[in-house]
C-alpha cells in the first residue's frame, strides 16, 4: 500500500509544535502534527505564565495553550493523537513508525518532543510517587493543606513550584545541593521574603521514608557530611529535564544528555530532521524560546522541502 507523502510532520503539540503548526500552515505546506497526549505541552503543569511577552496578566497557561491551538486550527492545522515511536530513512523521504499501526511518510520532520522531569534518584523515591512524591506541584499541591513539604531543586520551575506550594503548605523546606540558587532573581526575592520558606542549601536528598505515605527525608549536608532527617509529608522533585529523544536515538544526534544538537537554522546532523523548543540543546527553556524555534524551523524546513521539489523563488 502507497501512503501519501506530507511535507512535513511535527512531532509534539506543545508551544513549539504549535507554532511551528502556525507557521507551516501559513506557508501552505502540507503538515501534519503528531501527539501523544493533549495539545498544550508541559507548560500545562504551570498555574501562571507572566513572562510571556505581550500577554497582560493574569493568564493560565490553559488559556495561552488554547489560544495558540486554536490559532493553528483556524489556519487548518492536521492533529493525530498518535505517539511517534521510530524514524526510518528511505532515500529522500522520511517514514515515522507510531504506537498505533499508522505510519507517516513526509519530505521533512520537525522534532518538537520536548521534555519529562528527571528523576532524583534517591532511595525511597520510586517507592513513594503519588503517595507523597510528585514532580508537579500544581497537579498535587493542595493535597498538602497544612502540611510541612520540600521541594528539591533551585532553578525556575523548583522555585515557581514552592511559590505555588506556600498557598497550600505550613511549610516548605527547599533544598539545593549548591550555595546559591539558579533562578531568576525575582522569583528568588519572593522566595526570600516568604516567611513559610526555609532554603536548605549545599544538601541533597539520601533518603526518602515512611511507611505506606511519606513521612520524612534524610538529608545530607555537603560540606559537613553529616545526616538529618527532615519531617515532612510531601517532597516535590524538580532537578531538571530529561529529552523526549528515545524514538530518535541512534539516528539523530544528541549530546551527553541526550538534547538534540542542531545547527543555527534548527537543522539536524540528518538533512531534512529539525528540531525546536526544549528537546533542543538551548540556553533557555520557556515558552517564548519555544515558539521562536518553532517559527524558525518551519522557516529552515520550507526552504529543504522546496530545494527537494525543485522550487526555487527568484
Ligand atoms: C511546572 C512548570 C512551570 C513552567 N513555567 C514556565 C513559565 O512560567 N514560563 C515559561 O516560559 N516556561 C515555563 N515552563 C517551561 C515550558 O513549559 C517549556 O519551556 C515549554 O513547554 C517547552 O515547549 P515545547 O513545545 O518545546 O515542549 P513541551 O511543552 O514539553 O511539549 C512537547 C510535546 O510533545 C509531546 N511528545 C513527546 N514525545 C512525543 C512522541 N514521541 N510522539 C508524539 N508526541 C510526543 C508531549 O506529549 C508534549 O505535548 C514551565 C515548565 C514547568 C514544568
Amino acid at each position: 500500500m502507497t501512503h501519501k507523502t506530507y511535507d512535513l510532520v511535527i512531532i509534539g503539540a506543545g508551544p513549539a509544535g504549535l507554532t511551528a503548526s502556525i507557521y507551516a500552515r501559513r506557508a501552505r505546506l502540507d503538515a501534519v502534527v503528531l501527539e501523544r497526549l493533549v495539545p498544550g505541552g508541559q507548560i500545562l503543569l504551570s498555574q501562571r505564565i507572566e513572562n510571556y511577552p505581550g500577554v497582560p496578566l493574569p493568564i493560565s497557561p490553559k488559556r495561552l495553550m488554547e489560544k495558540m491551538q486554536r490559532q493553528a486550527e483556524n489556519l487548518g492545522m492536521k492533529l493525530e493523537q498518535v505517539e511517534a515511536k521510530r524514524i526510518e530513512l528511505d532515500g529522500e523521504k522520511k517514514i515515522i513508525h507510531t504506537l498505533s499501526d499508522k505510519k507517516y511518510t513526509t519530505l521533512a520532520v520537525i522534532i518538537a518532543s520536548g521534555t519529562e522531569p528527571s528523576k532524583l534518584g534517591a532511595e525511597g523515591e520510586t517507592t513513594f510517587v503519588g503517595r507523597g512524591v510528585s514532580y508537579c506541584a500544581t497537579c498535587d499541591a493542595p493535597f498538602f493543606k497544612d502540611q510541612e513539604v520540600m521541594v528539591v531543586g533551585g532553578g525556575n520551575t523548583a522555585l515557581q513550584e514552592t511559590l505555588h506550594l506556600v498557598r497550600f503548605a505550613r511549610k516548605v523546606h527547599l533544598v539545593h545541593r549548591r550555595g546559591m540558587l539558579r533562578a531568576e532573581k525575582i522569583l528568588q526575592e519572593r522566595a526570600f521574603r516568604n516567611p513559610k520558606v526555609e532554603i536548605i542549601f549545599r544538601s541533597v536528598v539520601k533518603v526518602i521514608y515512611g511507611d505506606s505515605q511519606v513521612e520524612g527525608v534524610k538529608l545530607k549536608d555537603l560540606e559537613t557530611g553529616k545526616i538529618k532527617k527532615v519531617p515532612c509529608s510531601g517532597v516535590f522533585i524538580s532537578v531538571g529535564l530529561k529529552p523526549n529523544t528515545d524514538f530518535i536515538r541512534g539516528l539523530v544526534e544528541l549530546d551527553k544528555k541526550g538534547f538534540v544538537k542542531t545547527r543555527a537554522n534548527l537543522e539536524t546532523n540528518v538533512p531534512s530532521i529539525f528540531a525546536c523548543g526544549d528537546v533542543r540543546k538551548n540556553l533557555l527553556k520557556q515558552v517564548v524560546v519555544a515558539c521562536g524555534e518553532g517559527a524558525l524551523a518551519v522557516a529552515s524546513a520550507e526552504k529543504y522541502i522546496n530545494k527537494v521539489k525543485g522550487i526555487e523563488y527568484k
